[in-house]
Order: C-alpha cells, then structure tokens, then sequence
C-alpha cells in the first residue's frame, strides 16, 4: 500500500501525461509521507534516481532506494543539498506537491501557495534537462493565472489538471508542464 493516499493522484498525471520513463531521475519537492515517492520510484525502476525534499522527517522506504533531505526549499542551502543530490546529469522531471500550513484565509492560503509553487519552478528551472517536465500544485485564485503563464512560456505546453483524486479538496490544482525548452541563444550585441 502507499502512505498517502495523495499517491493517486500521481498515479493519475503520470497516466494522463506520460511522466516517468524506466531510470529517469526525479525530483519530489514537499514528499512527506511519501506516497509520492513510491509512486515516482515504482515508475523509473532500480536503475532510476529518486530524491525527496520536505520540512519533516522522511521515514526510509524500505522496499525503494530513495534519498531523502530534510529542508526548506525556501532556503539556500536546501537547494544546495538538492543540486548535489541530483548530480551533473539534472532531473528528467521535479513534482511539488507542496503546500503551506493552511490558516483558513483564503487569499493568505492561496498566496502562500503560488510562492511556494515559484519556488518549485525555480529548482525546476535549474535542474531539469531539456525536455524534463515539471507538475506543480497550486491552490487556486487570482495568482494562478499569471504564475502558468510564467510557466508556459519555458515549456512545450502545460495543461491545469485537477485529478479525480483530489476532487475532494476542490481548490487545488496542478499544473502539468512539458518539455521544458532550450534557452534561446542571446544574440551578440
Ligand atoms: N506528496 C506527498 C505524499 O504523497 O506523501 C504529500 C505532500 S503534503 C500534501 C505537502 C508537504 O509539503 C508537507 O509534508 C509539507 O511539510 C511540505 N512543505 C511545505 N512547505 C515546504 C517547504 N518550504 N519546504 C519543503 N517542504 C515543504
């Protein structure tokens, strides 16, 4: 069984998307439990990397072999950690799952949610390789819109995905982002 129910919903953008290939490295922002991790280390196989970020412990996983950081991916040298973890080769995709401790004031929540989905499109930025793809969750409202044209602009496409599993908590949502482009190269001036 998983240890998050949330797990599902991975299982569910994976099939939707085509997220994992066998030995990709991915990268789990806010992983705790861990059902995300199970799910992304079941889809890239043994010969696969899998590193999990999030502010509480991390229980080893005993049947996977993931690495596992205990950080805020708000801060410096959490993402330092990260980049070594992940090595030269970069990531073939990074999922957030991350969310912030909710206060029950909507626009505060929501706020607090589009910083750290930036925060995951940062790291997406830095080490994802050319093609990888990126899936966020964000909690909805009037950031929403500005922050997937953000992330738009540097992948193929991205879609906004609200997976039956989580239809429960209706105000959540991931975007799902493909093929994260090459920068063009600046022209000399
Ligand atoms: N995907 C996970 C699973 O399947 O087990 C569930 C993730 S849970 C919905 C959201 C997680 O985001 C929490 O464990 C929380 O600690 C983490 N989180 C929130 N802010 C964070 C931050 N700044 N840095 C790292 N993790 C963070």
């Amino acid at each position: 069984g998983y240890r998050a129910r949330s797990a599902y919903k991975l299982k569910q953008l994976d099939e939707d998307a085509d997220l994992f290939d066998s030995g990709n490295t991915v990268v789990d922002l806010g992983a705790a439990p861990g059902g995300w991790l199970q799910v992304a280390a079941e889809a890239v196989g043994e010969g696969g990397t899998v590193v999990g970020v999030d502010l509480q412990r991390i229980d080893d996983l005993e049947d996977h072999d993931v690495e596992t950081i205990r950080g805020d991916m708000t801060e410096e040298r959490t993402r330092h950690y990260l980049r070594e973890a992940v090595g030269e080769g970069g990531a073939d995709v990074v999922v957030s799952d991350m969310a912030p401790n909710m206060t029950g004031e909507y626009s505060l929540d929501h706020a607090r949610s589009v910083h750290l989905a930036r925060q995951a499109f940062d790291v997406a930025e830095e080490l994802l390789a050319p093609g990888g793809d990126f899936v966020v969750k964000v909690f909805q409202g009037e950031d929403l819109d500005a922050f997937r044209e953000d992330v738009g602009e540097e992948f193929e496409y991205v879609r906004t995905v609200s997976p039956p599993a989580s239809r429960d908590s209706s105000s959540e949502v991931y975007l799902v982002a493909k093929g994260l482009l090459t920068a063009p190269v600046e022209a000399g001036d």
